[in-house]
């Protein structure tokens, strides 16, 4: 089992959905993918947070193993992120993103960190990403990225930068047509894998999650809930149980990926049963265990 590194959001989100309205809780896409990977290995994880974090969000990750040294406090504001979702829970609408201490944020790995060998770059600003990826000391096995249409808009030098040195992107349906400029997802996959990425995940909310590699394509859907209160959070924990996953693997084959992408949409289907990480913190192995064996029942085509 490898170390997996992440760096990313530690957030304060303000969220809207039909179903309810949260001010200020625990959010952001490094501590999302943190604690859902954590299931499978052991996580370190890189990002700030301002003088005005709760204490107790910290103590959460840590007693799930996450190792926070990475985690500085700088004087400020947590980042702070405000969204809104309609009745298509699919599409947040972004009211108001302050990167706050992130703005000036610049993480230096310690020796123990530059040789981890799975990386997540999780959506943050890509100068940053970029920044984690060439402090590396040898090349990880796996690195993967995740961005927004935020970084698509404001950064995309940067980002296409990064995009060439990592394995794997994750990225949701509408910010893939916005990256590749194409609205067609099956060349938009295409498009970005020439980017750098010889794989490409793309999360596609209620519809599930689609993998393409060397062409070839694989799709999961997602697994299908009645009780869905809140998707924030949603593709980060995708990415989590996809990342921590590959981590424990000794291939990192076709296969394994397949797995992958299932544990995934496991992981994804649990964050959206509740507001911030919630329904995360309720969360057992037997029951993650039991909804992957569940997918295998969806999926079936043949008996
Ligand atoms: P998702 O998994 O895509 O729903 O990601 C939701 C999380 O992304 C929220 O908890 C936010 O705090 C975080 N987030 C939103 N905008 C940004 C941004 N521009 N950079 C980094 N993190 C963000």
């Amino acid at each position: 089992m490898g170390d997996l590194l992440v760096v990313g959001s530690v957030a304060l989100d303000s969220v809207q959905t039909p179903f309810g309205k949260v001010e200020d809780v625990l959010g952001g896409s490094a501590t999302f993918f943190s604690y859902a990977a954590s299931f499978f290995t052991r996580v370190r994880l890189v990002a700030t947070i301002g003088d005005d974090f709760p204490a107790a969000h910290v103590v959460l990750l840590r007693e799930r193993g996450v190792d926070v040294t990475g985690l500085t406090q700088a004087h400020g504001r947590t980042f702070r992120w405000s969204g809104r979702y309609g009745y298509d829970l699919n599409e947040a609408q972004t009211l108001d993103t302050q990167l706050n201490v992130f703005a000036e944020f610049r993480p230096s790995l310690g020796d123990g960190l530059r040789r981890v060998p799975y990386v997540f770059l999780a959506n943050i600003d890509p100068e940053l990403q970029l920044d984690v990826v060439t402090q590396m000391a040898e090349r990880p096995r796996l690195v993967a990225l995740d961005t927004m249409n935020f970084w698509i808009q404001g950064k995309r030098p940067a980002l296409r930068r990064v995009l060439r040195e990592v394995d794997v992107i994750t990225i949701n349906d509408a910010e893939a047509r916005q990256l590749a400029e194409e609205p067609n997802l099956v060349k938009a996959a295409r498009v970005i894998a020439s980017m750098g990425p010889r794989i490409v995940v793309i999360k596609r909310g209620e519809y599930g999650a689609v993998l393409v590699a060397d062409g070839a394509f694989f799709i999961v859907p997602a697994f299908p809930l009645e009780s869905v209160y809140d998707p924030t959070g949603a593709g980060d924990t995708f990415a989590g149980g996809f990342m921590g996953y590959l981590a424990g693997q000794e291939e990192l084959d076709r296969a394994a990926m397949r797995r992958a992408m299932v544990y995934g949409s496991v992981m994804a289907s649990f964050t959206v049963e509740d507001f911030s990480l919630n329904r995360l913190t309720r969360l057992t192995p037997p029951e993650i265990q039991e909804r992957y064996a569940a997918f295998h029942e969806l999926v079936r085509l043949e008996g």
